[in-house]
C-alpha cells in the first residue's frame, strides 16, 4: 500500500491544498493530511476546526485521512508506514524552500522520499497567510477556500 503524508498548518485549508491532495489520490492508495501542531506557533483557526473542515472536503473519499501531529514529519511517516512526504509547489520560491526541507528529511531517513506536485495555475497565488489577513479584515475569502468550508462556522 502506497501512503503519502501531506504535512502543513492548513490555517486554513485552501483550494491550492485541495488541488494537491486530489492530484495525489491517483498516485497513492492513501493520503494522510497531517495538521502540524507546533507549540511555538500560534494559529488563527482552532485545530478542531481545521481538522473538521478538511474531513468535510474529503467526505467523499475513503483514501484521505486527517490527523493532527506534533514532532518530526519522518516520525509520523514511520508511525503510519508512509514512504512518501507530499508537498505542493506554487513557484520557484516554494521549490527553494521545499528542497531544503526535503534534503534535511532525507538526511533523517533516506527510506522516505519527498514528492512534489505543481499546483494548478489558477491556485498559484493562493497563500494561507494572505487568506488569514483578508478574513481578519472582513473580506470575502470564498474564492480561495473549498466550497464546503465556512470559516465562520
Ligand atoms: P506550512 O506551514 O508547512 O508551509 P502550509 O499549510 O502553508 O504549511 O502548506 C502546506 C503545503 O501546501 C506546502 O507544501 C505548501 O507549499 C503547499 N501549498 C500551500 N499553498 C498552496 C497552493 N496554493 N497550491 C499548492 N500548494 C500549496
Amino acid at each position: 500500500m502506497k501512503t503519502a503524508v501531506f504535512p502543513g498548518s492548513f490555517d486554513p485549508f485552501t483550494k491550492g491544498h485541495e488541488d494537491i491532495v486530489r492530484k495525489a489520490l491517483s498516485l497513492f492508495d492513501k493520503v494522510i493530511v497531517a495538521i502540524g501542531v507546533n507549540s511555538t506557533k500560534s494559529y488563527l483557526f482552532e485545530l478542531e476546526k481545521r481538522e473538521r473542515w478538511i474531513r468535510d472536503v474529503f467526505a467523499d473519499s475513503r483514501q484521505v485521512e486527517v490527523v493532527p501531529f506534533e514532532g518530526l514529519t519522518v516520525d509520523l511517516c514511520k508511525k503510519h508506514h508512509a514512504s512518501f512526504i507530499l508537498r505542493g509547489l506554487r513557484n520557484p520560491a516554494d521549490f527553494q524552500y521545499e528542497s531544503n526541507i526535503a534534503h534535511m528529511n532525507e538526511g533523517l531517513d533516506a527510506s522516505i522520499q519527498s514528492v512534489f506536485l505543481l499546483c494548478d495555475p489558477r491556485f498559484a497565488a493562493i497563500n494561507a497567510s494572505i487568506v488569514r489577513e483578508i478574513f481578519k479584515n472582513g473580506g470575502d475569502v470564498s474564492n480561495f477556500i473549498p466550497n464546503t468550508i465556512d470559516l465562520h462556522a
